[in-house]
Order: C-alpha cells, then structure tokens, then sequence
C-alpha cells in the first residue's frame, strides 16, 4: 500500500512496513508491527514484520544488531516488535518478487519488545483454511489480522465511503435514526428490549429506518441517508445475519425514475470507485410480470438464456391427465429447453428429485427426436402436441426439455432455479459478464394462502400505482423497484403512499383494522396529516454487496464481527444468561431458566 498517507515519527515508528521500498536505500528508518514469520539462517535472523500496510523483512545479524541479536533469536509468531535499521538493497538471488518490499531489506540495529504473544490457535500466515470457523471467529482479532480479512473490511470501507461521497454531493444528509424504537414492519420478527422504567413495555430494534425516513421527509429534509444497522430475528437461515447493514436512502418531489436516475449513477460511482463492475446508463428495466414469466423470479440472472416458456395453450385440450388436471384447475405448465444436452439416465433422475426438493410433485424431461420426443412421458401426449410443444420451446434435435405442472408459484421456483442449475453445470455464465437490472411495476400485494390474507409485497408504506381500490387488492400494482445484479438483489424501494387515508385503506386491505393501525402505526398517520410530501426511497444491503464484490464465500467474511448462522457471537459469548437481578429490575421473569453451558 504504497499511497497510505506517511506516518507522523514517534517513539514506535516513522514508516509503514509496505512503504519500506527501493527508494529508501541507505536511510534508517523505524517500523514496527507482528511477527509474521521468523527463520533463522546461517547465524542471521530474519523475521517478516508485518502492519497493515503490508510485510517488510527484517536482518538481525549478530555483529550489526548488538543486543536486538538476542531478542530477533527469541522472536515467536504475532510478537509485537518495534525496529529501528538501514534500508538496503537484496542481492539480486535473494530479491523476493512476490512482496511489494521484496528488494530490499532492514538491517536491524536497535529493537524492542512490545508485547509477546501466545502461539495463536491457527496460523495467521499461510493459513490456509484448515482452522474451523468456530476457531476464527472466537478468536476474530487474530483472524482479522490475515490478509483477505483485512482486504475485505478495506473494500467494504471503500464502498461505503463512495456511497457516502456519492451522495454528500447530492445534497443528502446523513442523519442517525433510533435503535431503541417501535416494530417496523418489513416482514420478520422484532427483537425486542425490555423497558425498565416502564414495565411490560418493550422498545423494538429497527428492522430498517423506514418510518424514521419518511417522517424527515415530512419534516422537510428532503434528502437522507444513512448506513444503518437494521435488526430481523428471522429463522436462521443460510448465511444471513440477525443485524445487518444497510445504506438507506430517501428524497421528496419524485417519482420512481427520479429515484432511479439518482440509485443508477450511485451505483455506477461506486462500482467505478471499488473496480466493481461497469455500469451502462441508464440501466435496463423489467417489468415484475416479464421477470417471473421469463425467468421465475423477480431476481433474473440475465447473463443466460433458458428463458421460461407456458405450455397451457398448447396442452388445452391434451388427454395426458397429469396436464389436464393441473390445467383445469387453475395451474400451469411451464418448461424450458436445457440446449442439446448429452445426459445419462441417472442425472435426468437427479433432476426429478432436484425438482421435488425444490418443491415440484414431479418433472418431465424429454430429448426432441424427429418430430417427437425420447422420453417416457412422449406415450401419453399425441404428436400433434409434441410438434406444437417442440415448437414453443424452439427446440431442435437433442435439446433437453424440462417441464413441470403445477400452480403457477411452484412451476416458476422450481424451474427458475433449476435454470440456474443447469447453467452451472454447464458453464453457461459467461466470464467476466454483469447485467444489472431494475425490476419495476410490481404487484402491491400477494394472496397469502396460508394465513388467507393478503401481505405487502414490499412493506405496507408502498404508493399503488394510481387510484387504490379496496375491493381488488390483488389488481394493485406498486410503484416499487429492485435493483438486480447478476441474479442477486442488491437494493430495493419504492414511492411511499402520502395521504393518510390512502395509508388507512391499504392496512385495511392488509387486514390492519383501524383500531390497530392507530395503535401502532398513529404516529405515522398523523404525521401524514400534516402536509407530507411525494417521497419514496431505497435500501441496499451493504453486506452483501460487499460479499459479491470480492467474492467471500459466506456474508460473515465481510462483517468485522459476525454472529454464527445460529445467532452466536462466539467472540463475546453473547446471547448469555443474565442476572435475577436484572431481571427484576425489569420487571421480567422467565419461565425456564437455562444455566450457562446447559
Ligand atoms: N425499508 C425497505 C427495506 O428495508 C427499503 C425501502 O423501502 O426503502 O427493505
């Protein structure tokens, strides 16, 4: 890291070990940092010393160092060492090429202990995965000290930090929201926090800012942002965090290509700034509807083809009953066609059972042949409908044709993700591509089956697009955006409704009755009673971007101090029991009482 700003000189050091470089030759100079490698060789000791700038190698020669001989003989791993030598230049057999500092040396000629070290439970050098996550992150201040650790958290600084220039240079304000808040709803479940002053009363940790956003909004700031810490005790899933992070933005006077316009050249300064990828203004946009009809999801992977297509027309009239039922009862059946394809028997049934686990009753496969098809489901459709099927799907002899009938959800995940599927594993993902994309027109809100209701598709503050009618929720379409990178959501927002009574009606679609709508979402109400502008926003998730732009294999790689998929901060030990007299003090008891390590 040759461009860090130079060091002001005190008593531990006056340069940065990465800056000890070949125009420093013949100048003393003090550095120090960590062991990160000590041999000896030939009477002489040589240790790597190691900041956060980078590595430069230190001589002690027992003629030259006097007394520091005996304290670089006595160096371990991770010491903490302060040195003070001459710059001088290797010898060219002993140049090291894969070090920025590798021309040169340090001949030590005073040095000094620190502080010593424990032998680390896992090597910092040359570690090489082999030390379990448990171990990494109950010790993260040693794993933080390895180098893609430390790379990662720079990156993630650099992004925010462009966020942050970007939009300073708007004109938008940072301004800091509560932690210790009323339940926002965005569709998990609330931690909550024990009042002691009053209780029975629980503050909820923020799922986002986003009532805190629009009432600046209507206090008249007219542009925020913040990277804000949102909280969402959701199941633990895969590689999510209970807190994460998210860059919050929000503007009044505008409509959703206002918004639009100001994310793209957000997004196309950060990218320029951290060497993500190139972005094409302005950017491409989808509507939801195209999305989930060409590719299942409304977080399409445009990078490929295997592009969905509906059946139904085609099989409306086909005897083959497993179709007809589906079709007549309202389902679809939708495929794709996989390219030509060479597959054995056994993989065609991995992807029966691919299809089953992601939810799918069953997958018909079929290889075109001739006019026709080679598969076993070919018996029951006539060849009128395998000519007309082979058209839809433009496939041409050999192309593998997947399809699956069911209600339209399930035929759009199953198959949406095994296009996906398949494109790995058969490289179809061309290097070094991205296509960013904004998924726009959005329905307001989904029949949620199960519970017979309908939910937000967003949140409940979204703007429909034009006149709300309270008898057909399912018409209304929001006035919603995604930003989609590669298949993955990086942000997403929407035009916020600002009349109360618009706000009143869609809850009350929501099933939120007045009573309840005053009693936890009055503040807002009234607020939108006093003259509340058009305004509307957008949050991205900054962990994940950051994952996604150095590669990390799992979010918590870029998080200085993550928790365990589990919710466990190892380092800490939190969550942790605590004491009856806290308890007490807030006026809570508990049912079960687990003790610590039970
Ligand atoms: N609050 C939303 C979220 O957290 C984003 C937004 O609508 O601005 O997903």
């Amino acid at each position: 890291m040759s461009d860090f700003p130079a060091l002001k000189p005190n008593g531990y050091r006056d340069t940065w070990c990465g800056q000890v470089l070949g125009d420093r030759v013949g100048s003393e100079v003090r550095v120090a940092g960590w062991v990160h490698r000590r041999r000896d060789h030939g009477g002489l000791v040589f240790i790597d010393l190691r900041d956060r700038t980078g590595i430069v190698q230190l001589v002690f020669n027992p003629d030259e160092a006097g007394g520091a001989f005996e304290l670089g003989h006595d160096l371990r791993a991770e010491h903490v060492l302060s040195a003070t030598g001459t710059v001088v230049q290797r010898s060219s057999e002993t140049v090291n090429a894969d070090l920025p500092t590798g021309e040169v040396e340090l001949k030590v000629s005073a040095a000094e202990l620190l502080a010593d070290a424990e032998t680390p439970p896992f090597q910092i050098e040359g570690f090489a995965g082999e030390a379990g996550e448990d171990a990494r992150l109950r010790h993260r201040y040693l794993d933080l000290r390895r180098e893609p650790m430390r790379e990662a958290l720079e990156l993630r600084h650099r992004v925010t930090a462009a966020m942050r220039e970007f939009l300073d240079g708007e004109g938008f304000l940072d301004i800091e929201t509560p932690v210790l808040t009323r339940s926002t709803p965005e569709g998990a479940r609330d931690f909550l926090v024990p009042s002691r002053l009053q209780h029975g009363s629980f503050y909820a940790l923020p799922q986002s800012p986003q009532l805190f956003k629009q009432l600046l909004m209507v206090a008249g700031l007219e542009r925020y942002y913040q990277v804000a810490r949102c909280f969402r005790d959701e199941a633990t899933r895969a590689d999510r965090q209970a807190e994460f992070t998210q860059l919050d933005v929000e503007m009044s006077f505008v409509d959703v290509d206002d918004l639009i316009e100001v994310n793209e050249r957000l997004l196309a300064h950060v990218f320029e700034r951290v060497g993500g990828p190139r972005v094409q203004l302005p950017m491409e946009r989808m509507p939801y509807d195209e999305a989930m009809d060409r590719f299942g999801t409304d977080r399409p992977d445009l990078r490929f083809g295997l592009e969905l297509v509906d059946l139904g027309e085609a099989l409306r009239e086909t005897e083959f009953k497993v179709f007809r039922s589906v079709l007549e009862g309202g389902g679809a059946v939708r495929g794709l066609n996989a390219g030509r394809r060479e597959m054995p028997r056994s993989e065609l049934d991995g992807l029966i059972s691919r299809a089953q686990e992601l939810g799918a009753k069953g997958l018909v496969w079929a290889f075109r042949e001739g006019e026709g098809w080679r598969s076993p489901t070919a018996k029951f459709l006539s060849g009128e409908e395998l000519r007309v099927l082979n058209d839809r799907l433009g496939a041409e002899e050999g192309d593998l044709l997947l399809l699956v009938a069911d209600e339209r959800p399930v035929t759009d995940a199953v198959l949406g993700q095994m296009r996906i599927d398949l494109a790995e594993r058969f490289d179809l993902i061309p290097e070094g591509e991205d296509r960013l994309v904004w998924i726009v027109d959005w329905p307001l809100m989904e029949w949620n089956a199960g519970e017979r209701r309908w939910d937000a598709l967003h949140h409940p503050f979204t703007a429909p697009a034009g006149e709300f009618d309270p008898d057909d929720p399912g018409a209304a379409r929001a006035l919603a955006y995604d930003v989609v990178w590669n298949g993955q959501e990086l942000g997403g927002g929407s035009i916020r409704i600002n009349h109360a009574d618009t706000q009143q009606a869609v809850f009350a679609a929501l099933g939120i009755d007045a009573e309840q709508a005053e009693a936890r979402f009055g503040f807002l109400l009234e607020a939108l009673r006093f003259g509340a502008p058009p305004h509307g926003g957008i949050a991205y998730g900054v962990d994940r971007i950051v994952q996604r732009l150095c590669g990390a294999e799992t979010i918590r790689d870029v998080i200085a101090f993550p928790k365990t998929a589990s919710g466990f901060d190892l380092l800490t030990g939190a969550p942790a029991p605590v004491d009856e007299m806290q308890l007490k003090e807030l006026g809570v008891s508990l049912h079960e009482r687990k003790l610590a390590g039970h």
